[in-house]
């Protein structure tokens, strides 16, 4: 069988395990944004590097998440901004 996507493969970014993978490079036909899909558990955001429980509540809520749901490994942590000068 044809693989299906020709334009997704070469932006999808590797992750702890395969369904982080997935969730992470998550792309739903009918939703435009992952917290308006019901699917989507996790976002990941591909600048600040962070990962996120995504909360159904319809807006834009999610909880940060330091361990993978999935294998339970630590992930990376995220890029900050304000980190980059000590106070
Ligand atoms: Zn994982
Ligand atoms: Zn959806």
């Amino acid at each position: 069988m044809p693989r299906r996507s020709t334009s997704k493969t070469a932006s999808e970014t590797e992750h702890c395990c395969r369904p982080m993978t997935a969730q992470a490079n998550w792309e739903c036909a009918q939703h435009g944004s992952v917290f308006d899909c019901a699917d989507a558990v996790v976002r990941y955001d591909t600048e600040s590097r962070e990962y996120g429980l995504i909360i159904h509540d319809g807006g834009t809520s999610y909880l940060s998440i330091t361990f993978c749901p999935w294998c339970g490994q630590r992930l990376p942590k995220p890029r900050r901004r304000w980190t980059f000068g000590r106070t």
